[in-house]
């Protein structure tokens, strides 16, 4: 007699379990600890993996299904706005700098982190933690193809896209980024799990993909801001997966906590610094302005980080060293960036240009602590300077913080006046610091920062020309040459906006000329 198929349903939990934590084997023919050779280094104990849960409960058939339909939808207005000639619609021919400054120094992380996820995975023991973090790695490669693609569409018309990842590479300014991203790369696995998932995606990029993104939408861009938001959906997990990590990690053992304190100290501190290229973004490269840097801070990083920390006490975990600084950076670091990058803007693979009167204005009523007595003056001052012909360009080449590398140009918490800046012995060389927090960085861990390579030292040097150019022949010009080596294109991609060739064709397309047909 047959007998009737009974079909096991199971609750969303055992399913959970069965795909994640059962999958899991012990080696035989060789020792784990020979398989799994970096997961104890750093002195974090884990005792019993099965404790770690994944809040989202995601199984790797489910994670591929929600993916492809957002990727489905993305496409489609990806492609949308391209064959529309989305990029004649957006409000002002200087966004796009924006998005070049994205995809030359926000995009190439995404692929680091992809890279850096993926060893996570590779690395640790528990096998739903591994799963959850090969997710988290499939999710960086995707955010780092669906920029890249959003972007193409403006690459075709302008200029400073071109180059992207060599400029990853060897552009003095985006060191700041890639020295990130290799610090990650090359920490062990479970500091890289704390510092990326929690000191970066939990406790700041919020500002990122909320209130930067909006300004993207705002300003007319609806492919970028779909970029944005699709990659929100996953930020939350992997926010979520941050903080679950640091609770997982500190009740496995007490001896973890001093450990994973010092890494939020640090990587929020990294996080934080990377974060100024979003707040010089968001203040001054958004010409239909919404919200303040200060004001998205205040709102997506202060509020929930003093909650969240409130939270976490109860785990023994302090804020990270560097938060009130960080706090009362908010009246300062969008201005100083953009004050610095103006200056180099001749060394640069984007436009800089001095705000138009009315944009200053709304800095003045969004920044009353500080921007009418330290940063408008300045600005006014460049904007006479151009008007008469004598754009200032700063010519020297610039310090560079030994752990963050950016140059030297904040200043000490309280002032607008003093630049801050620190000096540390180590074997006998002294290294340049932005601040007591890069400075702690590097005392913990001299061996790994001192190795640092500077691309001003780099400069300095002569490593940074194309094969068979000599220096100190008549003649030669190192800021071309080094511009050359770079593969940034000088006059094109750099300089001021005004009068710049996206300029003209960006204001010619606008008087209805057809982008491809319109050349200068
Ligand atoms: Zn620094």
């Amino acid at each position: 007699m047959d007998k009737r198929v009974e079909k096991n349903k199971h609750s969303l939990h055992d399913r959970y379990t069965a795909m994640t934590h059962d999958l899991h084997w012990e080696t035989t023919y060789q020792p784990m600890d020979k398989v799994f050779p970096h997961d104890k280094y750093e002195g974090i104990k884990v005792h019993d993996w099965d404790k770690w849960q994944d809040p989202f409960r995601l199984t790797s058939d489910a994670y591929w299904k929600y993916q492809g339909e957002k990727e489905k939808r993305l496409y489609a207005v990806v492609d949308a706005f391209a064959q529309n000639n989305g990029q004649l619609g957006v409000s002002d021919g200087r966004y796009v700098n924006l998005l070049k400054l994205f995809i030359q120094a926000i995009t190439p992380n995404e692929y680091y982190a992809h890279r850096s996820f993926a060893q996570v995975g590779r690395s640790l023991r528990g096998d739903a933690l591994r799963i959850a973090t090969q997710m988290k790695s499939a999710d960086e490669l995707r955010h780092f193809q669906n920029q890249t693609h959003a972007i193409s569409n403006f690459n075709k018309y302008f200029n400073g896209m071109h180059h992207a990842p060599q400029w990853f590479d060897h552009a003095w300014y985006l060191s700041v980024s890639k020295s990130f991203a290799e610090d990650a790369l090359s920490a062990g696995p479970f500091e890289r799990l704390i510092g990326l998932s929690f000191g970066f995606d939990d406790l700041l990029t919020r500002p990122l993909f909320v209130s930067l993104m909006s300004a993207v939408a705002h300003n007319g861009d609806l492919s970028a801001v779909s970029v944005g938001f699709t990659a929100q959906s996953d930020s939350s997990r992997h926010m979520t997966m941050g903080q679950e990590a640091v609770k997982f990690l500190l009740q496995q053992d007490a001896a973890n906590l001093p450990i994973i304190q010092r890494w939020i100290d640090k990587w929020f501190w990294r996080s934080y610094r990377l974060m100024t290229f979003a707040a010089m973004m968001q203040d001054y490269m958004v010409p239909k302005r919404m919200m303040s840097w200060k004001e998205g801070w205040d709102m997506f990083v202060q509020k929930p980080g003093e909650a969240l920390f409130a939270e976490l006490a109860q785990l023994g975990l302090r804020k990270p060293k560097g938060w009130d600084q960080a706090c009362e950076g908010k009246d300062h670091i969008s201005h100083q960036a953009w004050n610095a990058y103006y200056g180099f803007g001749h060394t640069l693979a984007f436009h800089t240009w001095v705000p138009e009167v009315a944009e200053l204005d709304w800095l003045s009523q969004k920044y009353p602590d500080s921007f009418d007595r330290w940063y408008r003056p300045r600005l006014e001052h460049y904007a006479q300077l151009h008007a008469a012909g004598q754009r200032f360009n700063n010519q020297s080449v610039p310090m560079q913080c030994q752990t963050c590398q950016f140059p030297l140009i904040f200043t000490e918490q309280g002032s607008g006046r003093w630049t801050a800046y620190r000096e540390t012995q180590h074997a006998g060389e002294a290294f340049h610091f932005c601040s007591d927090h890069c400075e702690e960085i590097f005392s913990n861990e001299p061996e790994k920062y001192s190795q640092a390579h500077l691309a001003s030292h780099q400069i300095l040097q002569g490593h940074c020309y194309n094969a068979g150019v000599q220096e100190n022949t008549a003649g030669f010009d190192r800021q071309a040459a080094v511009l050359d080596f770079c593969q940034i294109v000088q006059g094109h991609d750099n300089g001021d906006f005004t009068n710049s060739e996206d300029a003209l064709n960006f204001e010619n397309w606008g008087a209805g000329q057809d982008p491809q047909e319109a050349q200068l």
